[in-house]
């Protein structure tokens, strides 16, 4: 039997509720407390005192801690570091969009993928997130920041598909009508290409948004920069997008990190914009942020300015993202890397 409640569907708590020989309500009591960022049982004040403390000694629930909070003097966004109950930490950002604020999230600690220019993959990967911690960066952030979210993207530290049974498994906590109740609409998530996934995924019948982060339109410039490339290909990853629309009904957004010199060249936009129409979808341009450990550096203004130029000239709906949070290691890892950094150096 699991002990981390914070996890599980209404009618799973109702069957550990029902081996306790608690009545079934008191599940859905708990969920309920679990949906609005409660997740310490001494407060939850509709369940009966023997009870709260039967839970705190069989099911330990550790409220993530807040260990960092960053707000931008800028814009208002919100980074987070939060401490989970083995110590490990993942980053949250909340940003304040017109359409919305918007919660970022991380899905593992750590990662395998090894995309050349990010921070989150520096250590490799650690370990999965929990369904329960992935809900509660959610309700957690949502709590301290007194800011209503009304859209999640998984696009924090972590690859989604590389925790695909976790990550399922939070879209249904947080979607649940009994629950936080958000709807797949406003959900994103972000992969690097996890072609073996995309089947599956179409298949759950969700409304999410997926995001490809494509990064470079031909195999030479992708599979150096991303290893996930490697094997799988630009031309089959194209093809597994056009399959997951048709499929999903639903529009692909491919994210693209203009890095100078590396995938920001006239040539790189042309073949870009023929592998994205056949498909459809939106081209996310965003300027690639500077990671202290990595050589990279972003295009220039001019550069993007002309890689776009040639992506609407050609038909493709393309958008330049709006940087948001430059004055609090707004890119996903940094602060994680930080604190790594200040506790190897007390440890040496
Ligand atoms: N693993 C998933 C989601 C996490 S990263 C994925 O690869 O999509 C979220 C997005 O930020 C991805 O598009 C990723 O490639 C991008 N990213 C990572 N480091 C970046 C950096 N230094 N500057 C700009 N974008 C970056």
């Amino acid at each position: 039997m699991t002990k981390d409640l914070t996890s599980l569907l209404p009618e799973e708590l109702e069957a550990i509720f029902q081996e306790l020989g608690q009545p079934r309500y008191r599940a859905e009591q708990l969920f309920t407390w679990f949906a609005r960022g409660e997740f310490s049982y001494a407060a939850m004040a509709n369940l009966p005192g023997a009870l709260r403390e039967q839970l705190v000694q069989e099911f330990p629930s550790v409220p993530l801690r807040c260990l960092n909070k960053q707000v931008s003097a800028h814009d208002g966004t919100i980074k987070y570091l939060w401490e989970l109950a083995d110590g490990n930490a993942v980053e949250t950002v909340v940003m304040r969009y017109r359409h919305g604020n918007t919660v970022c999230i991380s899905s593992q600690v750590g990662c395998r993928q090894g995309c050349a220019f990010c921070a989150s993959t520096i250590g490799g990967l650690v370990r999965n997130l929990t369904a329960g911690e992935m809900l509660q960066e959610v309700l957690a952030s949502e709590r301290d920041s007194g800011l209503p979210l009304s859209n999640i993207v998984l696009m924090g530290i972590g690859e989604p598909l590389d925790n695909y049974d976790n990550v399922l498994r939070f879209l249904r906590l947080v979607s649940h009508p009994k629950g936080r109740n958000l709807g797949m609409r406003h959900i994103s998530l972000s992969t690097c290409g996890l072609t073996e996934q995309f089947d599956r995924l179409a298949s759950e019948g969700l409304q999410l948004t997926l995001s490809v982060s494509l990064h470079a339109p031909d195999d030479e410039t992708r599979s150096r920069i991303m290893p996930a490339n490697r094997g799988r290909g630009v031309a089959a990853l194209m093809a597994a997008c056009g399959d997951y629309a048709k499929r999903t009904g639903r529009r692909i957004s491919f994210e693209y990190a203009m890095i100078r010199d590396v995938n920001d060249t006239d040539r790189h936009a042309r073949l870009l914009a023929q592998r994205v129409r056949p498909v459809g979808g939106h081209v996310n341009l965003i300027p690639l942020n500077h990671v202290e450990e990595r050589d990279f550096l972003p295009s220039t203004p001019q550069r993007i300015r002309r890689f776009v130029e040639i992506l609407e000239h050609a038909g493709v709906n393309v958008t330049v993202r709006r940087k948001l949070g430059g004055d609090v290691d707004a890119s996903c890892g940094q602060l994680r890397r930080k604190r790594e950094q200040a506790a190897g150096a007390r440890n040496s």
